[in-house]
């Protein structure tokens, strides 16, 4: 076994580690205060090379392996949610689907940009009746000539609505097969199609910086030749899409878990009471010693489901547990480091209050922590 990352990854964690400190971190909070999704980090995230980081070099990409991409959303994760969350999703959900079930044709097109950073792409496949229960999409396409004709709405959708969105990827209802399950069929819809429309939503109480909008589409015509791989396949891809994508928000757990931690171990080493610093209370020490220990068991079991991906080997039991796992560790890890802040820690001048509201998505998006243990129960053979 070998647990030592190559020096390609330790290079690409320090670089990306200081541009987050310098670039990031800095207008985070005060960019999360005025829920401004920023075009000028978008551009520099970009320009840095995190977009397309498992794509290969002929569609415009790095031809890394995932595992480098998920140490720099780590990252991205460990100063802020919000950059993370449009690093995370414009890869996994907007380029993933794109460069693992499009065709050549789809891939020279919507690719290069996409690996530049100057195009986002979304991925359709909440809606407000269909959440967990995905498969259920009431979106439909009807093929009319050569043309599909779609209706419907997505909610919830990442990088959906903002000034650089090319389109999104969307999961339709095609038909009914016949054992009467929904046959879905995921479509590529660009922005400025008529009859298609995305509105930004507002009042979130985390990734305040992040896009999420609604999509509407209503009698939206698209070329017959819009549809990822086969029709029929969508639900393949949304399984396949979902597994990558539980590894990024993995990534996001690791990292906002990881910054926690720093950020309480900070204050606690500075926080004076009684005469001594907070830390020499052994209460407080332990709660770090038990941050550190469950951030060191989330990298693990994180990096190792990306291992397996990185082998072309099964990894979808791997990456609910990994998703599951690392999303709770932040949870107790910003829950933790707020209780040694005191009362600072529910001050918006301090860092961790963020990490506190960002943390909270992590359990609920792509796959809540109850469906991840359903897909964990299912692979174990615990049903
Ligand atoms: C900021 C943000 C960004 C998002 N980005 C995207 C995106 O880019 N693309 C996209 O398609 N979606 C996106 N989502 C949607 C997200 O994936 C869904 O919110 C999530 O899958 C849960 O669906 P729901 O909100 O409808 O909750 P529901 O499915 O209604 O669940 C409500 C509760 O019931 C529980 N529950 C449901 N079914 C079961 C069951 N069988 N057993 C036990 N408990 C169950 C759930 O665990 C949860 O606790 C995003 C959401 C947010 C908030």
């Amino acid at each position: 076994m070998d647990f030592i990352l190559s020096t390609e990854h330790e290079i690409l964690r320090k670089s990306v580690r200081d541009f987050a400190e310098n670039e990031i971190k800095p207008i985070a909070g005060d960019l999360d205060e005025r829920e401004e999704f920023s075009y000028e980090t978008m551009k520099a995230m970009a320009d840095l090379g995190l977009f397309g980081m498992f794509v290969s070099e002929e569609y415009g990409g790095q031809g890394m392996d995932y595992i480098g991409y998920i140490i720099a959303t780590e990252e991205i994760a460990r100063v802020d949610g919000s950059h993370a969350a449009t690093v995370a999703a414009g890869n996994s959900l907007g380029i993933g689907p794109l460069y693992y079930y499009g065709n050549e044709e789809q891939k020279r097109k919507y690719l290069p940009p996409a690996c530049r950073g100057e195009t986002l792409w979304a991925f359709g496949l909440t809606e407000p009746n269909a959440g967990s229960d995905a498969g259920n999409t009431q979106t439909t396409a009807v093929l009319d000539g050569d043309e599909w004709v779609i209706n419907g709405s997505k909610i919830f959708i990442t990088n959906g609505a903002t000034d650089i969105t090319a389109g999104a990827i969307v999961l339709t209802k095609t038909g009914t097969r016949r054992d009467g399950k929904s046959e879905l069929t995921t479509i590529i819809v660009e922005t400025g199609t008529p009859g298609f429309e995305a509105k930004a939503m507002h009042k979130k109480m985390m990734w305040r910086a992040s896009n999420t909008s609604e999509l509407y589409f209503e009698d939206c015509r698209v070329p017959r030749d819009s549809i990822l791989g086969p029709s029929g396949d969508g639900f393949h891809h949304m399984l396949g899409t979902l597994d990558g994508g539980r590894l990024s928000i993995g990534a996001m757990g690791l990292g906002g878990a990881q910054g926690a931690f720093e950020l309480g171990l900070k204050y606690a080493r500075e926080r004076v009471q009684f005469g001594k610093s907070i830390m020499s209370f052994q209460v407080n020490s332990f709660k770090l010693a038990d941050m550190a220990t469950e951030i060191e068991c989330a990298r693990l079991l994180l990096y190792k489901a990306c291992w397996l991906r990185d082998q072309n080997m099964p990894f979808g039991k791997e990456a609910a547990m990994a998703k599951l796992y690392c999303s709770e560790v932040m949870g107790r890890c910003v829950d933790h480091a707020v209780q040694l802040h005191g009362g600072y820690g529910l001050m918006k001048e301090y860092d961790i209050e963020r990490f506190y509201r960002d943390h909270k998505l992590l359990e609920i998006g792509e796959g809540t922590s109850e469906v991840q243990r359903i897909v964990i129960s299912r692979q174990i053979g615990a049903v």
